[in-house]
């Protein structure tokens, strides 16, 4: 894993970007700037840097939604193959159901927290 971002870096070097003095929030690994202006982190690709706190926060949270609902998506998929096999699987089927919820809430704390849109 080091590695490969050490591999990466120096392959954003030689293409003319330059390091920059903040850090990847998700792997704080050093950033680069590409000459085209956009930042990259050699892990994770394009990264965009919060302004100030509230953004980085914000930012941060989005992330970890992100993941989260990823996540949930890829359980539901493994699960929804057991209700496929056995339709009377209760205990599967709760378990969808669960997973549902749960990505409802997901995204109800998501556009929550986007501002101008009122909860609904
Ligand atoms: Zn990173």
């Amino acid at each position: 894993m080091v590695d490969q971002s050490v591999r990466k870096a120096a392959e954003l070097l030689k293409q003319g970007a330059s390091m920059l003095s903040e850090s990847c929030p998700v792997c704080n690994n050093p950033l680069y700037k590409l000459r085209n202006g956009e930042i990259v982190c050699p892990i994770h690709g394009k990264v965009i840097i919060a302004k100030d706190e509230e953004e980085e926060k914000r930012l941060k949270r989005d992330l970890l939604l992100d993941s989260l609902e990823e996540t949930l998506i890829e359980s539901m998929t493994s699960i929804s193959k057991r209700v496929k096999e056995d339709p009377m699987d209760s205990d599967a089927l709760l378990q969808v159901i669960r997973y549902l919820d749960s990505l409802e809430r997901l995204r109800k704390i998501r556009s929550g927290g986007r501002g101008s849109e009122p909860a609904r």
